[in-house]
């Protein structure tokens, strides 16, 4: 049975995030396909393998169905029933970039914000990783949208290359002299091996994350390293404030820090630094020792009902009416995750 706490994440038909008219638009029409069954779907498990879990709710932020359940077993949230492999490919091609951007073609903006996030992962990796001299660095970025993120790579000498499904957005990065190719991470095996990947905001969208990141892991050099980013769940109140905007129709998965570590340790790599954000650094590596957190669920299905229960009281101004209380349970949100990590 739904807990009333949750009951928003199953009952909200409309989108709750701010639209421009072409982003409404496309919903429309994005809704109209599925409706007209243009679009197939499937039921999956979770990547350990369970078949049930707790339901958590059976909207997105768009008001679009989709129903995502918290793993009891791993602590990994995931979305059944999703879209067939071959309907997300035609929804990247025809659909994304229009509903969660509202522009087909790559805007100056977006470039613009790629190049700055860029620069703040290519120091974040300067400042960890201690090089042996190498005549060059190479690096790969896959799922790199225009490609804006691999030109502080590039301006500091590195050989750059990346990849994406979308291909209208690689043009811009094109424009800049980058190495683009229109495809998955494999599209990119002639330019290997790597030694960083970038995947930023990119795992939550595969389908078959185990599986990727088992090729993608053939992309890097023996103690290459991987970038990785993905919507942290323990940090929903902060960065987007309503679990509800957290989920998407277009995200897969989901996972904190810790679980996160434990999928990626399966494929061969090992946690080097994170945070609960996500942003995480991972060398491969041939010694993994498998971490596995005691009963992750239980932590996270209190975050998600403590979230909510924030949200309401601040949305609400139910008790709260001053901003410095919303401060002080912030906080307290923050104190309980730490002292659950
Ligand atoms: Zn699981």
């Amino acid at each position: 049975m739904t807990h009333w706490v949750l009951a928003r994440l199953f009952n909200q038909a409309e989108s709750i995030e701010q639209l421009n008219d072409a982003q409404q638009q496309a919903l429309e029409l994005f809704k109209r396909k599925i409706a007209n069954n243009e679009y197939s779907f499937e039921d999956v498990p979770c990547l350990c393998g369970e078949t049930e879990g707790i339901l958590i709710g059976t909207r997105d932020r768009y008001g679009l169905e989709v129903h995502t359940h918290l793993c009891e077993h791993c602590g990994i949230m995931w979305t059944s029933p999703r879209m067939t492999e071959d309907s997300l490919k035609r929804f990247y091609e025809d659909d994304y970039r229009s509903i969660y951007i509202g522009d087909p073609q790559a805007p100056e903006s977006f470039f613009r914000e790629q190049v700055e996030h860029g620069e703040i992962i290519y120091n974040y990796i300067k400042s960890r990783i201690q090089w042996q001299a190498k005549e060059s660095l190479k690096v790969f970025d896959i799922g790199c949208g225009a490609g804006g993120t691999l030109i502080p790579f590039k301006r500091d000498g590195w050989l750059t290359f990346g990849c994406d499904l979308g291909g209208e957005y690689l043009n811009r990065g094109k424009e800049e002299g980058l190495v683009l190719e229109c495809g998955e991470a494999m599209s990119l095996s002639r330019y290997g091996p790597a030694d960083v990947i970038i995947l930023s905001h990119v795992l939550e969208h595969f389908s078959h994350p185990i599986k990727s990141l088992n090729e993608i892991s053939k992309l890097l050099t023996d103690d290459g390293y991987l970038y990785v980013e993905v919507p942290g769940i323990f940090k929903v109140h902060s960065s987007y404030g309503d679990f509800l905007l957290f989920l998407q129709n277009a995200h897969l998965y989901h996972f904190t820090l810790s679980t996160l570590s434990s999928m990626m340790s399966l494929t061969g790599f090992k946690l080097i630094d994170g945070s609960e954000q996500i942003y995480a650094l991972f060398q491969k590596s041939r010694e993994i020792e498998m971490q596995k957190e005691k009963n992750p669920s239980s932590k996270i299905q209190s975050y998600i009902y403590l979230t909510e229960i924030y949200r309401k009281l601040y949305v609400g101004r139910f008790v709260f009416s001053s901003k410095k209380n919303v401060v002080w349970l912030h906080h307290r949100i923050r104190d309980w995750i730490r002292e659950h990590s």
